[in-house]
């Protein structure tokens, strides 16, 4: 498994290389923008270049892009909709100039209306954005925890919104650790980790995943409560760390890690990662 970790832009594009090496990074996500706002510029064409060449340079891949937290497209309202299907389709296209591999986006937020119906719009929010890109770019669904209205939370929602794609092939899943706990799915034991994807696998088929967020759940099993914590500290643990990682399933993929930051915290998170690899 290649390790990484979601990486500050803070400052600009031109630091997050020294970041990435900093920690030991493999792979790295990134926001391509400021995450908790709609107003941004263009990505700068030197500032991408020397991105790009950086990265390749230290060879880490892939690149991540994570969209923004504004955009919702289970929204039932028409405006917060439509500009949610305009940021996930600029969000794709600056993924694409920065060469990046994957977009993740939330499923989105219900906010009352009917499930089966907000599956439905973001459903249609893929569909016009991919329709209005062209880009070998993967978007990625990342499942969640299932807090407050979250959608996407089982896999059988997932498997919903998949149903109704014009093009399955461009899109895929994306898998938080902490998430898939929080939601319910006991990745912590053995025999949970193989029901888990088990069910993920004749839900959505193994080959949809192509991304982990690893990260440890502060929050019991089934909390519908999001909360993030230190690899091996939480109630994932080491041991439901270690088989994980090394899971012939998932032991190909890349893990991201989005654990409280800190300079100190990141070394030992990236730490614990690697010496779990059996
Ligand atoms: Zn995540
Ligand atoms: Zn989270």
């Amino acid at each position: 498994m290649r390790f990484g970790f979601h990486i500050s832009i803070s400052g600009g594009l031109s630091k997050v290389a020294q970041r990435a090496v900093d920690r030991n990074c493999q792979t790295i996500q990134i926001f391509s923008r400021n995450p908790r706002g709609w107003k941004y510029g263009p990505l700068s064409p030197d500032g991408v270049r020397l991105f790009q060449t950086a990265l390749r340079r230290l060879d880490i891949s892939p690149v991540v892009v994570h969209m923004p937290y504004l955009p919702n497209p289970a929204s039932p309202d028409a405006d917060l909709y439509r500009r949610s299907i305009d940021s996930l389709t600029e969000e794709l296209r600056r993924a694409q100039q920065l060469g990046a591999t994957f977009v993740v986006i939330h499923v989105g937020k219900h906010m009352g209306s009917p499930i089966e119906q907000a599956l439905k719009r973001v459903a249609a929010a893929i569909n016009q954005t991919l329709e209005q890109v062209e880009t070998e770019v993967l978007l990625l669904l990342e499942g969640t925890a299932g807090q407050g209205t979250e959608i996407g939370h089982s896999f059988s929602q997932i498997r919903d919104i998949f149903a109704q794609l014009e093009n399955p092939n461009r899109v895929g899943v994306c898998l938080d650790t902490a998430h898939t706990f929080e939601a319910g799915y006991d990745i912590s034991t053995d025999e949970g980790l193989e029901k888990t994807l088990e069910e993920f696998g004749q839900l959505l088929g193994l080959d949809r995943l192509h991304l982990l967020h690893l990260n440890d759940s502060k929050t019991p099993l089934g909390s519908h409560v999001d909360r993030h914590w230190h690899i091996g500290e939480g109630e994932i643990g080491r041991e439901g760390f270690r088989r994980i990682i090394n899971h012939p399933k998932l032991r190909g993929l890349s893990g991201i890690m989005e654990t409280p930051a800190g300079e100190a915290e990141d070394a030992k998170n990236m730490r614990t990662v690697r010496d779990l690899v059996l």
